[in-house]
């Protein structure tokens, strides 16, 4: 099963104000990213196999599903862990906030407090190791 690591955030609002928040990473160990990978595939390939009975779409769905299938199982295999939600104190109205990260988020990022739809920022908290990863 997938674990959870933790790293404290901040979270910021437009008028500069912050809290320090908590952002709960999903792990995956490389059994599970093998049949993370595995799942998607089969998935992928059993949709080819069912829409090769639709008229005229097969054309297109059949190949596209055949094709997705290693392509996507590649993806999931390649990702070791990703964000899932992050919790804090919204700076703006200072209600406890849990917000709902999609896999591919990525910080900083803009979203909205999951209790009064503020706008916030989620940035990565400075901490001893530099990870500052400007592309
Ligand atoms: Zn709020």
């Amino acid at each position: 099963m997938s674990t959870m690591i933790h790293r404290t955030i901040r979270i910021e609002n437009a008028d500069k104000q912050s809290n320090i928040g908590q952002l709960c990473i999903t792990t995956y160990s490389p059994q599970e990213r093998t049949s993370r990978a595995i799942k998607i595939l089969a998935l992928l390939w059993g949709l080819a196999i069912v829409t090769l009975f639709i008229p005229l779409a097969h054309f297109v769905l059949v190949p596209g599903f055949l094709i997705a299938g290693p392509i996507i199982a590649y993806k999931r295999y390649q990702m070791a862990e990703h964000p899932s939600t992050a919790d804090g104190e919204c700076p703006t109205c200072k209600q406890p906030s849990s917000i709902h990260l999609e896999p591919s988020d990525t910080l900083p990022m803009w979203t909205y407090c999951s209790t009064n739809n503020d706008p916030v920022q989620l940035i990565d908290y400075p901490q001893g190791e530099a990870d500052t990863t400007s592309a």
